[in-house]
């Protein structure tokens, strides 16, 4: 039998429940995230295990959202001086593709007003 793999919603351990019908399910007892009902327990690992794993997901885009910050850091620092990038159209570009990066953007900005003033 293969393992039971942690909850994709929060993380915690998952249990193997038969019904007395003998049918099978997994389930997570922290938030009741469950599988359907399965004749084995193999389909209903098969199910369980096969969900995506969101905490993994995230921890993804974390680190792309990081990436691009930095990407955006080094455009910025080495080609708006030399004048290859129009700064204003990329900030355009980068607010409409990737929102999150408003708030950094706006704190840089804020920043750098608090130093030049
Ligand atoms: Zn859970």
């Amino acid at each position: 039998m293969s393992e039971i793999l942690s909850c994709p919603c929060c993380g915690n351990s998952a249990q193997i429940v038969s019904s007395i019908e003998r049918k099978i399910k997994v389930m997570c007892w922290t938030c009741s995230l469950q599988t359907y009902w399965f004749d084995t327990v193999e389909q209903a690992l098969g199910s369980w295990n096969t969900r995506p794993q969101i905490a993994a997901l995230q921890e993804r885009v974390t680190e792309l959202e990081g990436n691009v910050m930095s990407l955006l850091q080094w455009i910025e620092r080495d080609y708006s001086a030399v004048g290859l990038v129009d700064v204003r159209e990329l900030g355009r570009f980068i607010a409409l593709n990737f929102p999150f990066t408003i708030e950094e953007t706006e704190r840089r900005k804020a920043l750098k007003e608090t130093t030049n003033g």
